[in-house]
């Protein structure tokens, strides 16, 4: 066991088997992670304080739920504090994306209050209508940035979807109270709706600061209420609460807010000047991507573009893009549509 000094209070830090407490006086936090893809795993946390909540479920079919059933045993028989799937009165939602809330489209949890920003809502209220949505919106952003993909099946979660009226939706709002005076802080950026909570010496980070990864920039001339503006404004909210435990939706848990997400602001403005150094020149957004990871290939571990899948592909030109509205925004890049409807940058 290791203690965490946080402010006045002490935190402890156990593990048993995969599963971590973190505790302090009557609340008990235990970590979970499931498998929401092969390889990547979605922290869920069970809170425990009189009330049982869930903070975030992962995506996934049965193998998912065993994934948490296995880890309320370990709770049950390991840290003797005994519970059970029907126990959990509440589950809140980090944001809209689905390795945080795809788990709900099993009956097994239904029944329960589901808390999630009012922005990220929709999501759940009609997964497919916006999947449809997002994808025709991802086939012109593709075309607009000079690449021919083959964009049959991207982003294959054609099956999800979860029957809401099964659960008792409760949107929330930036500085609501919910359960036992939990805060709710809005941070838009990573999704529209993404939020923070806010427990006593923990802050639940949902995706906006992870321990490894900088996390995924959505371009807000894209989807609105994404952007790495936005983004980078809620790092510094995270920061200004001072010191606190955070508790990351993925990787490992951070013990300086503030200093990763100082690390994090840092790289951003790196990835800027070199996506401003490449538009010297009038390029295209597979162009600029394309070079970008040839000059940073560490980032997608010494490969290039066409060596990723389609829907990493994807992903990368989201992530380039985002910082080039920056720069649009800034005055610093200009934008121009060729007549084939291809966009082009260059530096002003
Ligand atoms: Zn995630």
């Amino acid at each position: 066991m290791d203690t965490i000094e946080i402010g006045t209070t002490t935190v402890t830090e156990t593990e048993i088997e995969g599963v971590k407490e973190y505790a302090w006086d009557d609340t008990h936090i235990y970590q979970i992670g499931i498998e929401s893809f092969p390889g990547h795993i979605t922290n869920t946390y069970l809170i425990m304080d009189g009330e049982v909540n869930l903070f975030d479920t992962g995506l996934g079919g049965k193998k998912a739920l065993k994934e948490l059933e296995r880890g309320l045993e370990i709770i049950s028989t390991h840290f003797r504090q005994k519970v059970k799937l029907e126990d959990i009165s509440g589950i809140i939602i980090s944001h809209g994306h689905a390795d945080h809330w795809g788990l709900l489209s099993h009956p097994e949890l239904k029944g329960k209050k589901v808390y999630i920003h009012e922005l990220d809502s929709e999501t759940l209220v009609d997964f497919q209508k916006r999947l449809t949505g997002a994808k025709e919106r991802i086939k012109n952003f593709v075309n607009q940035a000079g690449w021919d993909l083959e964009m049959d099946n991207i982003f294959s979660l054609d099956k999800l979807q979860v029957r809401i009226a099964d659960y008792e939706l409760v949107k929330l709002t930036n500085g609501q109270k919910i359960i036992a005076d939990y805060e709710v802080y809005h941070v838009p950026g990573h999704s529209p709706g993404s939020i923070l909570l806010k427990i006593g010496p923990v802050l639940f980070l949902g995706d906006l600061i992870l321990s490894e990864t900088t996390p995924h920039q959505l371009p807000g001339s894209l989807i609105e209420g994404c952007g790495l503006r936005l983004y980078l404004n809620s790092l510094k909210k995270a920061a200004s609460f001072g010191n606190l435990l955070g508790l990351p939706a993925h990787e490992e848990i951070i013990y300086s807010i503030k200093d990763r997400a100082d690390e994090i602001t840092v790289f951003h403005y790196h990835r800027l000047l070199d996506i401003l150094d490449l538009c010297a020149t009038e390029k295209n957004l597979f162009q600029i991507t394309d070079e970008y990871y040839q000059l940073r290939s560490e980032y997608i571990n010494g490969k290039t573009i066409a060596e990723l899948t389609r829907d990493d592909q994807i992903l990368a030109l989201e992530e380039i893009r985002a910082h080039l509205d920056y720069l649009i925004e800034d005055g610093k890049v200009i934008m121009t549509e060729t007549d084939n409807g291809v966009l082009k940058y260059h530096a002003q």
